[in-house]
Formats: C-alpha cells, sequence, structure tokens
C-alpha cells in the first residue's frame, strides 16, 4: 500500500500540493483574520500571491504569440484554416448584432490596445488580437518560403524556452496560491454583515454554476465525443484548481495548456488555438452569473420583469461576457451592458461587490472548464484532419 501511495504522490506531485494549497491558504486566512492585522502587514502577506500573479501574465504573451503561429507555418493550409472557421462559429454561435463589430474591433488591435484596460479592474491583454495578429504573421511566413526562416527558429526557440520556464514556474504555484487565497481572505468584509438575500443569491450563482460544470458541459463533451468526460476533467484539475487561486482565465492559460497535452493528448494544434481565443470570449460561467445578478437587482429593486425581459438578460449576458475580458471581476464591469438592456440602476452592481470575489472564482473555473472541454470537443471534430496532416514534432517537458 505504501508504495501505492508513494507512487500516487510521485505522479499527482503537484496536483497533490495544489490542493493542499487552497486548504491551507482558506484556514490561514480564516485564522489570521482573528488577530486583527494592519494594512501594512496584510500587504506583507499578499505579495508572495502577488509574485505568483506577475509570473502567469508574464508568460501569456510569449505563450500565445508562439503557440499560434508555428503550428499555422507548420500545418496543412486547408486544413488550419477550415478549423479556424470552426473554431470561430463555436466561440461566436450567440453573437448579437452589436457585438459583432466589437469582435471585429478586437481581432484588429492597434498597438496601444494589446493591452486594454477595464475600469475598476486590473490590466488585461486582448489576447484575441494577439491570437489573430499571431495567426495571420504565421500564414504568411508560411508563404515566405526560405526568407522566412530565421523568424520561424526565433519563434521555435521562444516555444522551447517558454515551456521550459512554465516547467520552473509551476513548482512556485502551490506557496503561492497559499498566500493569494490567504491574502483575500483577509481582505474580504465581515461575512455575518453580508445580508441574507445576498446570501441566497450567492447560493443561486454557486448552484447554478455546479449544474452547468458537472452536468451541463461534461454531458455536452460525452455526446458529441462519446468519451468519458469524468476522466477529462481529472485530466485538468490543476487548471481549475489555479482559476479558483487567481480567479483570471488569461493567467490560467499556461497550466491549461500543460493539462491538456499532457495529461489529456489533446492536439497540440487545437490546443493552442481553442485555448487563447476561449479565454477571452467563451466564459459559460460569467454568462450564467451576470444573468442571476440581473435578476437579484431587478427582486432587491421590486421590479417586476416579464418573460420579454428574462430573454433580454439572457442575451446580453452572454454578449456581456464575451465582450469581458479574462481578467479578476471583469464581468462585474460588463454587468453594465445587461442592467442598461432592461433599465436596471447600474449603481446596483455596488450590491454584489461584497461577495463577488469569491463567486469571481467560482465562474472563473467553469470559464475554464467550458474552453477545456471545447478544445476536447474541437480535436474531436477535426480528428480526421489532423491525422491526415500528420503531427507536428515539438518538445513538451513532462512537468510532473
Ligand atoms: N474572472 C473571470 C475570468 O477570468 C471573468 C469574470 O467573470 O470576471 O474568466
Amino acid at each position: 500500500i505504501l508504495a501505492r501511495i508513494k507512487d500516487v504522490c510521485k505522479r499527482n506531485g503537484l496536483l497533490i500540493l495544489s490542493v493542499l494549497s487552497v486548504t491551507i491558504g482558506c484556514l490561514l486566512g480564516f485564522f489570521l483574520r482573528t488577530r486583527r492585522l494592519s494594512q501594512q502587514e496584510i500587504s506583507y502577506f499578499q505579495f508572495p500571491g502577488e509574485l505568483l500573479m506577475r509570473m502567469l501574465k508574464m508568460l501569456i504573451l510569449p505563450l500565445v504569440y508562439r503557440t499560434k503561429s508555428i503550428p499555422i507555418i507548420k500545418s496543412n493550409k486547408a486544413s488550419s484554416e477550415s478549423t479556424t472557421r470552426r473554431i470561430i462559429i463555436y466561440g461566436v454561435q450567440d453573437e448579437n448584432g452589436s457585438n459583432v463589430q466589437n469582435f471585429a474591433l478586437d481581432i484588429t488591435p492597434p498597438p496601444e490596445v494589446i493591452y486594454k484596460s477595464e475600469p475598476g479592474t486590473s490590466d488585461g491583454m486582448n489576447v484575441l488580437g494577439i491570437v489573430i495578429f499571431s495567426a495571420t504573421m504565421g500564414i504568411m511566413l508560411g508563404r515566405m518560403g526560405n526568407s522566412g526562416v530565421p523568424l520561424v527558429s526565433f519563434c521555435q526557440c521562444l516555444n522551447e524556452s517558454v515551456m521550459k520556464i512554465v516547467a520552473v514556474a509551476v513548482w512556485y504555484f502551490p506557496f503561492g496560491i497559499v498566500f493569494l487565497i490567504a491574502g483575500k481572505i483577509l481582505e474580504m468584509d465581515d461575512p455575518s454583515a453580508i445580508g441574507k438575500k445576498l446570501g441566497f443569491y450567492a447560493i443561486t450563482v454557486v448552484c447554478g454554476l455546479v449544474v452547468h460544470g458537472l452536468f451541463i458541459l461534461p454531458m455536452m463533451y460525452f455526446f458529441i465525443t462519446k468519451k468519458n468526460p469524468i476522466v477529462f476533467i481529472r485530466g485538468i484539475l490543476q487548471a481549475l484548481l489555479i482559476a479558483l487561486a487567481t480567479s483570471s482565465s488569461s493567467a490560467t492559460l499556461p497550466i491549461t495548456f500543460k493539462c491538456l497535452l499532457e495529461n489529456n493528448h489533446v492536439d497540440r494544434r487545437i490546443a493552442r488555438f481553442v485555448l487563447p481565443v476561449g479565454a477571452t470570449i467563451n466564459m459559460d460561467g460569467t454568462a450564467l452569473y451576470e444573468a442571476v445578478a440581473a435578476i437579484f437587482i431587478a427582486q432587491v429593486n421590486n421590479y417586476e420583469l416579464d418573460f420579454g425581459q428574462i430573454i433580454t438578460i439572457s442575451i446580453t449576458a452572454t454578449a456581456a461576457s464575451i465582450g469581458a475580458a479574462g481578467i479578476p471581476q471583469a464581468g462585474l464591469v460588463t454587468m453594465v451592458i445587461v442592467l442598461t438592456s432592461v433599465g436596471l440602476p447600474t449603481d446596483d452592481i455596488t450590491l454584489i461587490i461584497a461577495v463577488d470575489w469569491a463567486l469571481d472564482r467560482f465562474r472563473t473555473m467553469i470559464n475554464v472548464l467550458g474552453d477545456a472541454l471545447a478544445a476536447g470537443i474541437m480535436a474531436h471534430i477535426c480528428r480526421k484532419e489532423f491525422i491526415k496532416d500528420g503531427d507536428e514534432v515539438t518538445t513538451i517537458p513532462n512537468l510532473n
């Protein structure tokens, strides 16, 4: 038995450490709340968590850039074009009129909006814009033949070095997670001050996310691929924990890549395209939460919503989630779109701020789960074309 436990620990070392660090972070946070630390002490305590966030953000730009241009250069042009088409259709199936315009603006970014800021949140990155720019560059480099070789080699070196940095950085993550979670708990408002109604609202959002994450998404995966969703979800557990700790689907990208490639064996070219696009426009958890929050705000104001308005809320919540960046509490900002669509007071967003930091973590987990399952589904749908193309040779270090 001891030998078996040792083997399981060896194979799932990082995952076990991540689960432990979430638990220790919660316990430490609630324990230290009783000690009434000063603001200065809390900020020292949050420092290792801040470092973790910075490390993750540092990796996104080279990761997205290199992961998009190299596979396009290497893969068969016709198949990569048809795959691109399918992925975009999958991602923007729920777009309405005005959002197509925003989508077009997002995918053609001038350099100053590669990093775009959302009011009230930390800086986010226009991942979609980077994806489209890198894909276009990849196609052009492919057409340039020999004269494009130096830049192609540069991208390949970038590719390998980024994966090596990820391999080292993941060992810092469990340590960073402890402080990230404990630091947030130290900062939060007194739980007893949060009203009963707000408690019901938070429970409704969490139940909705659980139903979506544990039943709807896995069933979709099962019906399309005929594969076991539990095995798939087990493979991305580490990414889900990082999403829980960071509240950012963009920051979680490097780990989601690692899990999909190493544990779920999703085709690299699919993962490299679907994940960055998904982290920007495919936000199931955010859409669900925005709709519940809008209905909650209507109830607080004794505002009767008719059936048409509930439909409007569902559509605008989906559109607003597509507009939200994959960064902490971005959904809170795009809530304005949903509230305005049915004439609810936008100032009432302040009512839900007290519990949003916690709900954000859960909805980010569902956003990441939705992207990963979408990659699994796309890999299944496109499998014949990729078998035809042959596999691409890239070194992915074994991180466990
Ligand atoms: N934090 C979420 C994410 O990164 C976005 C949001 O709903 O606020 O996916």
